[in-house]
């Protein structure tokens, strides 16, 4: 156990806040804040990336509840505009006067894998968050991460002391290829580390399901919504610490606590339904790209191809633009790869490809999509 004593297993995640007038409503997070203390909820994660998000923690929360009453969580993230050591710890102790927590309960380490991995071990981070548990300003380490659950095993074995880990876990994405909840979440377990869920509801997009699996929660059970269904999910695997739902409004909250507040584990037959769920999700026809970028290492123009069909599958499946295109921006440019409509059509992608998918036609089709501009 990572507390004293065990904790009720929603989050409050402080990423996506309600606002007015392009600001944070504080008026309504205060609210928020009361009714999730209230129904005795006790864990906020909030990042010194969101912004906004820890201000608003010290105005809704620090500043009006006992400090021991609750958890707070928050993040380094390093790999952002950081060019030396000082300028990464610099995010922690701005953390620590925009929140005024004077200790954060969970750090983490911010969004691990890929190229960001390494900054925190050139940085000496781990280090840093050592010497802060012994001076008390940080109770317990760990880190957020995505990427393969092979990357995952080399950082918990080279880093055996980190307490905890986030992972992106949902239904939907429980065996996606993509980012292979499943298999993250078996190498966490096997290095027996809590398990903190981020992404439930996968960004938000579980909420509004697809119409086929809309009907299949509603004939288990009309009364309840589909995010239910992704929040006690991922509650009822084992090992979790804590669930976080991204709230950004009262209703969102009350619909959370509603099914929480009481929250003892899925029955057999509820686990069935979101089998189900994930049977009709995955039966959608989708690009059929493993992620294994092999297409990448011969692609003359760096294109970001199976980004590009990860956002092009969320389309798919959720017919959301606005997702799929934050996904693309994430996943290609976010990735120092090149957008669909740069593609020059070589074919040398297509050569390498184990699915065989007709990559310059799917990149075509894409470019489309989301309105791609090629570049002079
Ligand atoms: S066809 Fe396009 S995506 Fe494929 S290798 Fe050539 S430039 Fe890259
Ligand atoms: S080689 Fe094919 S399956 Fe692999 S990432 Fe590229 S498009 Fe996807």
């Amino acid at each position: 156990m990572l507390f004293e004593k065990e904790i009720r297993k929603l989050g409050f995640g402080l990423m996506r806040l309600p606002k007015k007038d392009n600001v944070i409503d504080i008026e309504q997070v205060k609210e928020m804040t009361d009714r999730f203390m209230e129904a005795g909820f006790t864990y906020f994660d909030t990042a010194w990336a969101y912004e906004g998000s820890e201000e608003a923690v010290r105005q809704a929360l620090m500043e009006r509840y006992p400090r021991e009453s609750f958890q707070l969580a928050t993040k380094n993230a390093a790999w952002i505009q950081c060019k030396t050591r000082e300028d990464a710890i610099a995010q922690f102790e701005t953390s620590l006067a925009k929140t005024g927590a004077g200790y954060f309960d969970c750090y983490l380490l911010h969004n691990l894998g890929e190229h960001r991995t390494r900054v925190f071990d050139d940085f000496k981070l781990w280090d840093f968050v050592k010497e802060k548990k012994a001076e008390g300003k940080i109770r317990h380490y760990g880190f957020s991460f995505h990427s393969t659950p092979e990357e995952l095993d080399q950082i918990l074995t080279a880093h055996p002391d980190a307490e905890f880990v986030q992972l992106q876990i949902n239904y939907a994405d429980w065996e996606n290829p993509a980012i292979q909840s499943r298999g993250v979440y078996e190498v966490a377990r096997k290095h027996g580390k809590p398990v903190i869920i981020m992404e439930p509801l996968k960004g938000g997009l579980l909420a509004n399901p697809p119409a086929a699996v809309m009907e299949i929660f509603n004939a288990a059970d009309p009364s309840i919504s589909a995010a239910s269904w992704g929040i006690r999910f991922a509650a009822d695997l084992e090992g979790i610490l804590v669930v976080l739902s991204g709230m950004s409004d009262l209703a969102q909250m009350e619909d959370n606590l509603s099914y929480m507040k009481d929250f003892t584990g899925f029955t057999k037959e509820q686990k069935g339904v979101v089998e189900k769920a994930r049977t009709v999700l995955s039966g959608i026809p989708l690009i059929p790209c493993t992620t294994c970028n092999y297409c990448a290492k011969v692609c003359p123009k760096n294109i970001g191809i199976s980004g590009t069909f990860t956002a092009s599958n969320i389309y798919t499946q959720f017919n959301n633009l606005d997702a799929a295109k934050h996904q693309e921006g994430w996943l290609v440019g976010g990735h120092g790869q090149k957008q669909a409509v740069q593609c020059i059509k070589c074919g040398k992608c297509e050569e390498v490809c184990p699915q065989h998918i007709k990559i310059r036609d799917e990149l075509e089709k894409a470019a489309a999509l989301f309105g791609q501009q090629k570049e002079d």
